[in-house]
């Protein structure tokens, strides 16, 4: 077993220590593929993140604030390093903590948290503003700041890319972090702190402290010296963040939910399109903020999608997430387990059909089968609820503006995925489709070049790219009287 885990306590990550909560408290981290408890970790609360917005800020005002940014950007890249010479650890550590399989968070996770640091490591000495030559009795011109001290807040079903995608913009720009990792997934972010004091980023520029939301989230949220709140999470509690933020005006980025359309056209090439719409809502067991679970089939091909769907559902292998020939773990915790199940016999009592699945697969360890419903209409509650679990609505359309209607028919806009052979149409329904991301003939790769995020229940805000530079600075215009 993991040496980091192995049935330890985790402390706090404060001021470049390892520290109790104040409270001494301890909460359990769960093995969600064996309901085990693998460690206990400090439960922060309010004092503790008060501590932490401290050394925070202590290490912006100093030594971070002070440090060459071509430096900053090596120590990104030291942490890149260490990330890269601990990966099977933290490969293991992510799936012990969150049931993800080893093969997943191998191949997509930890190549995306190594991307990104590099990605920002190189931003950190290019981030400039303008000479804008605005009179001609001053020399006018802007500099992007960074904006302070950093909050962020992260869900488990990507704790270390989603906390990576906060944490290295961030630190590129010059800001530090408090990051509290989701209760149910606190172990990597924990390495991911130390791995950082090792590469040299120094005390109090990224703390974290693990607890719940309601207590250190919240906390977070209202604290006077925090300058920006960077969210990812369930579109239920963009309120209270928004709510917090307003005590002191902060900034706020908020990534949330989706109910995300994947619409195959009959001139869409079957084999791929359906491949990619059963990994759109089984990858990650369906716990994936822009997952496709409303598969649009054209009336025509209705029935071929449904069958070969449930093939393609017959096909995940679900098991040992440590098993390397694991497609589909657990989900994360057992009220998530429940949750899912309860909408699956939702869309039963709505009168769709389970082609495939429909119920809990085996009795230990939260596993629920991969579920296709067929016969689904778009008012039912499993086509527009976020179900965030391995349960596809298959939805009949009968032409474009059809596809349209029903794709932009919920309260949500993060993704959508379009499959046509005919370029004509795939590219006038990227412009139709509401959505942060459009894709079309793939579904679901991200690169942190890109801009990501996505409007109304979806959320507030972009990361990626260049947008996530603006997300934690500050422009200042400078005017210096040049006389006449
Ligand atoms: P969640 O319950 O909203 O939790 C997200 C984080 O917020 C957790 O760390 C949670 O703490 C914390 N939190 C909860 N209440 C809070 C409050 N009042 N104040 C401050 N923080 C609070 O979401 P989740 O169930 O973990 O994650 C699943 C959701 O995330 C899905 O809806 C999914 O669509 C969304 N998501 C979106 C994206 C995107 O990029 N758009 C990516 C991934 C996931 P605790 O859980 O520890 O209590
Ligand atoms: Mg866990």
């Amino acid at each position: 077993m993991n040496q980091f885990t192995a049935g330890k306590h985790h402390d706090l990550l404060i001021d470049g220590q390892r520290v109790p909560a104040a409270s001494g408290r301890y909460f359990e981290t769960r093995d969600p593929s064996t309901e085990e408890v693998i460690a206990l970790v400090a439960e922060a609360d309010a004092a503790d993140v008060d501590a932490a917005v401290r050394s925070a800020r202590a290490a912006f005002e100093g030594t971070w604030g002070q440090m060459r940014p071509a430096d900053r950007g090596l120590a990104l890249l030291r942490l890149a390093e260490f990330v890269r010479r601990d990966q099977e650890e933290l490969v293991e550590l992510e799936s012990l903590d969150s049931g993800k399989p080893v093969s997943a968070v191998r191949r997509q996770d930890l190549p995306a948290v190594i991307d990104t640091l590099i990605y920002y490591a190189g931003w950190a000495d290019k981030i400039s503003g303008q000479v804008i030559p605005a009179r001609t009795d001053a020399l006018t011109y802007t500099v992007r700041e960074p904006m302070g001290v950093v909050g962020a807040i992260i869900p488990w079903n990507f704790p270390l890319m989603i906390g990576m995608w906060k944490i290295a913009p961030a630190l590129a720009c010059g800001c530090t972090v408090v990051l509290k990792p989701a209760e149910l997934t606190p172990l990597t972010a924990l390495k991911i702190g130390e791995l950082a004091l090792e590469a040299g980023i120094p005390a109090g520029v990224l703390n974290v402290v693990p607890g719940f939301g309601k207590t250190a989230g919240q906390a977070i949220v209202d604290h006077p010296d925090i300058d920006k709140v960077t969210f990812t999470g369930s579109p239920g509690v963009w309120r209270q963040i928004l709510q917090g933020a307003a005590g002191n005006l902060k900034r706020v980025t908020l990534e949330l939910g989706g109910k995300s359309a994947n619409v195959i056209f009959p001139d869409a090439d079957l084999d791929s399109a359906v491949k990619a719409a059963g990994s759109g809502i089984f990858f990650n067991t369906g716990q994936v903020c822009s997952a496709g679970s409303r598969i649009l089939a054209h009336r025509s091909i209705y029935d071929e999608v449904v069958e070969r769907l449930v093939a393609r559902a017959q096909g995940v292998r679900l098991g040992d997430p440590r098993d390397s020939g694991t497609s589909m773990g657990p989900l994360i915790s057992g009220t998530q387990m429940e949750r899912v199940l309860n909408y699956i016999e939702i869309g039963r009592n709505e009168g769709a059909r389970i082609a495939v699945g429909g119920a809990r697969h085996g009795d230990r360890g939260y596993y629920v089968a991969p579920t296709v419903f067929a016969g689904v209409e778009h008012e039912m509650r499993i086509s527009q609820e976020e179900i965030f679990g391995p349960v596809a609505a298959v939805i009949p359309f009968e032409d474009e503006d059809d596809a349209v209607r029903l794709a932009n028919g919920t309260s949500y806009s993060l993704a959508a995925g379009v499959w046509s052979a005919d370029i004509t149409l795939g590219h006038r329904m990227t412009r139709r489709l509401k959505a942060g991301t459009v894709w079309v003939n793939t579904y679901g790769p991200t690169d942190v070049r890109l801009p990501w995020g996505g409007m109304r229940d979806s959320g507030y805000g972009r990361e990626h790219g260049d947008i996530a530079i603006e997300n934690f600075t500050e422009p200042k215009v400078v005017w210096i009287n040049t006389g006449r």
